[in-house]
């Protein structure tokens, strides 16, 4: 399973639509300061459901629409597809690319769809569950977050790493079942 593209439309500062491709391995964003590269980073939260407005740098979630420049008019809504490629079925879905889609209206009115279908912030959450990707599962790394990663305590490092693997929910369960 790898992210094989990313659209965004009116989406912060990509006010045209904007098509990423990415190829499996390492991909590299670069371009000078405010030229919108955490905003991709901001696009990958978003789209996956993220409901923090501060998560995604912004005082409101409102803050995510093209909010207009000198030369060009604010826009009224925003969107973004992240395509997935599930060809090793690590998605629970049987298609071997599977589009998530997020829209949202200045009315603070959203959307989501899996495949071109609408769908629930659930459906969405329950397909990516056990694939490690989703929001709050430390797979995006913040500017400024790796610093507080290294200064952690042991054991608060240990915790973000448990979580990152995905042996936290088994912990749980073991110390469950022991009580018992
Ligand atoms: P740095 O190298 O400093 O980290 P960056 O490439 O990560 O920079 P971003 O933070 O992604 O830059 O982009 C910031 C730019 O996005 C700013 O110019 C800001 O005005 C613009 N921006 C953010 N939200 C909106 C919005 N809703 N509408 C229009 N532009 C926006
Ligand atoms: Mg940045």
């Amino acid at each position: 399973m790898h992210l094989k593209s990313l659209t965004l439309k009116g989406f912060k500062s990509f006010a045209s639509a904007t098509t990423l491709r990415f190829e499996p391995g390492i991909t590299c964003v670069v371009g000078p300061n405010g030229s919108g590269k955490s905003n991709v980073v901001d696009a990958i939260a978003w789209v996956l459901g993220e409901q923090g407005a501060k998560a995604l740098r912004g005082g409101k979630m409102e803050d995510v629409i093209f909010a207009g420049t000198t030369g060009r008019a604010p826009l009224g809504r925003a969107e973004v597809t992240l395509t997935i490629d599930n060809s090793d079925g690590a998605l629970p879905i049987e298609y071997s690319e599977v589009s998530i889609t997020r829209r949202m209206f200045r009315s603070g009115e959203g959307e989501y769809e899996i495949n071109g279908d609408r769908c629930r912030l659930l459906d969405v959450q329950e397909l990516l569950s056990d694939s490690g990707i989703g929001r709050e599962m430390h797979v995006l790394v913040g500017q400024g977050k790796l610093d507080s990663y290294l200064h952690a305590r042991p054991e608060d490092r240990r915790a973000f790493i448990e979580e990152a693997a995905g042996v936290l929910k088994h912990r749980k369960r073991k110390e469950k079942a022991l009580r018992k």
